[in-house]
């Protein structure tokens, strides 16, 4: 993968909340991915919680209202350099994944896109959905409309998780940013209510949901060096099919049935809130093969 050192970063797209101290010195552990009970270690919150809804975050302080200040954010990323930076490569994406769904949402599914903020915090942060910490990993959270990461996140992936590839970083964007969509499309309202009815399917459900957002992703992907900055510089001058491999490989690892292997557990289906590894490996690659957000029904028809 190849950005564009010509494209401009729009940092207005991201709130940077990473030096306001965080959510107020909450410091709660937040449950995410219900049904989850016993002994956790840190990884497995981690990665239950991987590129998960938001669901599930205690409502701890009525949603939260901290505003970010992006001042040396942007300063770093209209440099010579900024695409050196992790953070102002990260705003890059976010760039990237909100300028393709601008144009495929209403092209596909005839409804207009409406942007949503990635706000990058360090260690906990206020939500809509309730106090959160890094330890929930990257997430959506509809109530505020914003996608939630903390960027050393990342490090746990390719440290703990052995996901290295650097396409593994647009890929769990991308992911969040899908039920973003799922969300603007009323799908993730649907689900939830399908939910209600249906309580014993309510995983099969969230999985449905999760591995959609896998492959919305996935057409991204398989857009992304079409997407270009207002002044119609490309963001990415390439995207390789190694970077793909990449983000399938980040895909299959965070697996439902990997991560419990990982954690030493039985793998049992009815504690699966993402999908196995073989099914989000499926979904994104399906999204990006047929770059088309429309073959992503992984609910098939049922909602
Ligand atoms: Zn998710």
């Amino acid at each position: 993968m190849e950005l564009n050192e010509n494209a401009r970063i729009d940092t207005s797209q991201v709130d940077d909340r990473r030096g306001s101290g965080g959510g107020g010195g909450m410091g709660i552990p937040i449950p995410i991915g219900g049904g989850r009970g016993g002994i956790v270690g840190i990884i497995i919150a981690v990665l239950v919680a991987l590129i998960g809804g938001g669901f599930g975050l205690n409502a701890m302080n009525g949603g939260g209202s901290d505003q970010g200040d992006n001042t040396s954010l942007e300063r770093k990323c209209s440099a010579q350099d900024a695409l050196e930076q992790l953070d102002c490569r990260n705003t890059a994406y976010v760039n990237s994944i909100q300028a393709y769904w601008r144009t495929a949402l209403p092209e596909v599914f005839g409804e207009q896109y409406r942007p949503s903020k990635t706000v990058f915090f360090s260690q906990n942060v206020n939500t809509g959905c309730g106090a959160a910490d890094s330890g929930v990993g990257p997430f959506y959270c509809p109530a505020d409309d914003l996608v939630y990461i903390d960027l050393t996140f990342y490090r746990l992936l390719a440290d703990q998780l052995g996901a290295e590839g650097e396409f593994a970083q647009p890929y769990v964007l991308a992911h969040e940013y899908g039920h973003h969509v799922q969300d603007l499309l009323g799908t993730e309202a649907q689900m939830r209510r399908q939910q209600q009815r249906d309580p014993n399917n309510a995983n099969a459900l969230s999985v449905k949901l999760e591995l959609q957002a896998d492959c919305y992703a996935g057409a991204w992907a398989k857009n992304a060096t079409g997407t270009a900055d207002e002044q119609g510089q490309k963001i990415f001058k390439s995207v390789t099919e190694q970077d793909i491999q990449q983000a399938i490989d980040t895909a299959e690892k965070i697996g439902d049935d990997a991560i419990q292997k990982r954690a030493g557990r039985p793998v049992n289906p009815d504690e699966f809130t993402h999908g196995t590894s073989e099914q989000r490996k499926q979904w994104f690659t399906k999204g990006y093969s047929t770059g088309d957000p429309k073959a992503c029904d992984t609910f098939g028809g049922t909602l």
